[in-house]
């Protein structure tokens, strides 16, 4: 899969019917411009197609951080058509959104036809519908269910996004979560660990300990399980972590849980040592030393951050 150009247009909590209790969309956008305003949108669209290097392809535009299908049926024309004209112009290949499994019914979906909209994000979250009634959510597991039965009659590129962490889940839960994702064959999945962002609800709940954060070390070693699920099924994992600048406007916005810059550079690098752990034979304990060879692309990831995995190692043989 070739990594798009993508030109992103926050719309932060546009079209929510609620906020969910980990998520401060203002906190994870630094955009202070409405958006909305179609003026608005084509100068910041241009703006972003001035950045664009020749050879990065496909471009496209994303509505992000909000619920783009619970927006007014006006504002999806408009943003859509607004969008489009920059499609027809062959400056732009396509259009992509997210949006929340219970926006998406038949009506919402003829509504967008006409739009040259390429790929659909989905906030699953999570499938079990404890994890979701805690997390305030306000949808089940068999609302996503329906919403991606919809979804797959109709020839979108699908991506799925799921959290790890949120309260009451746990280790079996994601996994759950994973193989139900597996289950709905997408283009693609994102996995996000479940941080507490200032003035979300997570964030009182952190505050009067009701809620604890995974460890960061927790975290890599469930998505790590994940993305080897992922993998074994040929489904990309475009992403895993927030990433510092796309991600998280200022680190002030972020109070407590499992965040690094290079979150997906750890559950790489834990991959690694566990091959390598799996290789070292026990009965050859008088060795001095071993030999690992990998891809040179992929040494920081063997050796691990700061050195750690071979650390490991050394104690090992
Ligand atoms: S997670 Fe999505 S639906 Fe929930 S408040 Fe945030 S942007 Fe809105």
């Amino acid at each position: 899969m070739s990594r798009p150009f993508i030109i992103p247009v926050f719309l932060p909590h546009h079209g929510c019917p609620h906020r969910c209790i980990f998520c401060n969309q203002t906190a994870i956008t630094s955009t202070k411009q409405n958006l909305l305003i179609s003026e608005t949108l084509a100068s910041w669209i241009n703006e972003f197609l001035n950045y664009k290097r020749r050879k990065r392809h496909p471009v496209q535009i994303a509505f992000y951080g909000g619920n783009f299908l619970g927006l007014k049926t006006d504002d999806i024309k408009r943003l859509l058509a607004e969008a489009t004209r920059f499609v027809t112009a062959g400056k732009v290949d396509g259009i992509r959104f997210s949006t929340r499994p219970d926006t998406i019914d038949r009506r919402r979906l003829d509504l967008i036809e006409p739009f040259p909209v390429t790929t659909i994000e989905v906030g699953v979250q999570s499938m079990d519908d404890q994890v979701l009634a805690a997390a305030n959510r306000g949808h089940t597991a068999a609302d996503t269910q329906k919403a991606l039965t919809l979804l797959k009659e109709r020839t979108y590129e699908i991506g799925l996004q799921m959290m790890v962490g949120l309260p009451g889940d746990d280790e079996t839960k994601a996994l759950a979560t994973g193989r139900r994702l597996v289950a709905f064959l997408p283009d693609f999945v994102r996995i996000y660990p479940t941080v507490v962002l200032a003035n979300s609800a997570l964030a009182e709940c952190y505050q009067n300990g009701s809620y604890s954060p995974w460890t960061l070390a927790r975290c890599v070693t469930c998505v790590k399980n994940l993305y080897l699920l992922f993998c074994s099924q040929d489904i990309p994992v475009v992403r895993m972590g927030l990433q510092p600048s796309e991600d998280l406007a200022k680190d002030a916005a972020l109070l407590a849980g499992p965040y690094h810059p290079a979150f997906g550079h750890l559950v790489h690098s834990e991959i690694f040592l566990d091959t390598a752990m799996a290789a070292i034979r026990p009965e050859k304990s008088n060795r001095k030393a071993i030999t690992l060879k990998v891809h040179p692309r992929s040494i920081s990831k063997m050796r691990g951050l700061n050195n750690q995995n071979v650390e490991i190692l050394k104690k090992k043989i």
